[in-house]
């Protein structure tokens, strides 16, 4: 007789859904992706563009990078995907191409070949991603189908409730898998089924967001930084203290400039106006030749996103799943600032890992461990660093707010804090030394692109070696970017009064 096979089904059908789709058909599992979003799929990517409504993820018109880790599961696991995404206009931004650029006769390692990150738009991304899983078949997804709770069974997940347009039944599933993003209502789940609490961890990201999409004019090109093609024409950030601006190269010869600042910083709030987005991208230097109106155009509008937090949600409780047979993967299980770029390669690293744990293991109680074990190891890091680095952001940005210098690392008798001067010799010594050394520019990219541990570059004293002295070579670089922030404001101002 043959054995059944089980049934996982996924809340959400986005970025983590799908990866975890791919994975789980792989092994065995009959799949059911149920997605909230009734919007029918445009004709194609292109279309995509202006006619998706993804009002389930509010991010889909934000700037995204999809760094290493996503683009390599893809090339393993689906490289039929990978062409499809280059095909259509995605582009593939290797280090090897930035180190040619960079240094004269660059000495490459085989592993370099794993450092590279897609430029593509979000929403054509998932859009040839979901288009590319639904030509595979092999799983069900239901659209238009909204999660409303779970069906426990023996202390058990077995299955949800789901409410469409032909009202609301039940769904038995084997495993339930939580995609549903940062705004997952599994917390109210739990608690409507009489379970313990879902223990939420958060820490502010300090920024809200903004973006706006640009096309290339015919004929003009990406623009370059200090002869950099690949570099100035792939990702791009300035961090100005009480601002951040981050340029992100995208399929089909467009691009997208974001503005991040601290909510509490009133006056801040003007970047979410046109009049006012526009006179920063002008005024800052890097993202002023991007903007440029002879070398491109606005195609959207200035896009929000607000209320961001490190969110972590443990479904442990002393080594036992508080639901066994309930998994959260990608944003609904942990949530990490945008400005890292670092989402939807860790769903994909979640999807993959939850896979490997359910083949590998029978017992529910083994499979929550084995696959915890694995959250802990490969995103949890992420989590954690960049909840740290946020804290030592918004301390900056807050004195920029008082109009003090953050980067003076003086006390007020004069004598020296040293704890301010290491971050301050960190910081300008890898800017110079990024920009100079292979090792250390490899090790740099390496760390963004999640492929070794936050911890790995602090390991290595040869590197720390190459940032101190770089550090002596860029000792009167001014760690303040212009424009100032009172400078800033006074463009603002100005700008809103002629719009
Ligand atoms: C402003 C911003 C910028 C970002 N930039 C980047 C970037 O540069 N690079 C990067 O990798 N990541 C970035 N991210 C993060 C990235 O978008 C997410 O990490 C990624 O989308 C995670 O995918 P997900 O599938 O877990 O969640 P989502 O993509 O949020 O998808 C969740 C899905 O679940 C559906 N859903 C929700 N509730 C239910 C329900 N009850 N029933 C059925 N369906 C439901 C929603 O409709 C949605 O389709 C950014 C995020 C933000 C907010």
């Amino acid at each position: 007789m043959r054995s059944r096979r089980p049934h996982a089904v996924i809340v959400g059908g986005s970025i983590a859904a799908l990866g975890a789709t791919l994975a789980l058909t792989r092994t065995g599992f009959r799949v059911t992706c149920v997605e909230r979003d009734r919007a029918a799929m445009p004709a194609d990517h292109l279309a995509a563009w202006d006619a998706w409504r993804r009002t389930g993820a509010g991010q889909t018109r934000h700037s995204h990078v999809l760094l290493a880790p996503l683009n390599n599961l893809i090339k393993a696991h689906a490289p039929e995907f990978h062409a499809l995404l280059i095909a259509s206009g995605a582009a593939e931004l290797r280090f090897s191409d930035v180190a040619h650029s960079t240094f004269e006769d660059p000495q490459l390692v085989a592993e370099d070949a794993d450092i590279a990150f897609l430029a593509c738009r979000r929403v054509v991304f998932e859009y040839l991603l979901r288009r590319y899983m639904l030509e595979q078949g092999g799983f069900e997804y239901l659209h238009g189908a909204r999660v409303m709770g779970l069906a426990i069974r023996d202390g058990c997940a077995a299955g949800v409730t789901v409410r469409s347009a032909d009202g609301e039944r039940t769904l038995d599933a084997d495993v339930v898998i939580d995609a549903s993003g940062s705004h997952t209502r599994a917390d109210d789940w739990f608690e409507r089924a009489g379970l313990d609490a879902v223990r939420i961890e958060r820490h502010p990201c300090g920024i809200f967001y903004t973006s706006r999409f640009y096309r290339l004019r015919d004929g003009a090109d990406y623009p370059t930084l200090d002869g950099r093609q690949s570099l100035a024409g792939g990702v791009q950030g300035i961090d100005l203290g009480y601002l951040k601006a981050g340029l992100f190269r995208s399929d089909n010869r467009t691009f997208s400039l974001t503005l991040a600042a601290d909510p509490e910083d009133a006056p801040m709030a003007a970047i979410g106006r046109e009049a006012s987005f526009d006179a920063a991208a002008k005024a800052i230097g890097v993202s002023a030749d991007w903007v440029d109106s002879e070398r491109s155009e606005p195609i959207s509008k200035v896009y929000l996103y607000g209320n961001l937090e490190n969110t972590r949600r443990h479904y442990l409780v002393d080594g036992h799943p508080a639901l066994r047979n309930f998994f959260a993967i990608g944003d609904a299980h942990v949530h990490t600032n945008p400005i890292a770029g670092r989402g939807c390669a860790l769903a994909w690293v979640s999807a993959f890992a939850l896979a490997h744990a359910l083949a590998d293991h029978q017992d529910a109680d083994d499979r929550a461990g084995a696959f915890e074990a694995t959250i802990e190891r490969d995103v949890v890091p992420w989590y954690e660093v960049q909840a740290q680095q946020d804290r030592q952001s918004l301390a900056v940005n807050k004195a920029l707010q008082r109009g003090e210098d953050p980067f003076d690392f003086h006390n007020a008798d004069g004598t020296v804090d040293e704890r301010k001067r290491r971050g301050v010799v960190f910081r300008k010594g890898l800017r110079h030394a990024a920009r100079s050394d292979i090792d250390v520019m490899r090790a740099l990219f390496r760390q963004v692109n999640l492929l070794d541990s936050p911890a790995s570059f602090l390991e290595r004293s040869d590197l720390i070696g190459k940032v101190v002295a770089g550090y002596e070579a860029a000792r009167d670089e001014e760690l303040r970017a212009r424009p100032y922030r009172d400078e800033m404001l006074a463009l603002f101002e100005a700008a809103e009064a002629s719009a």
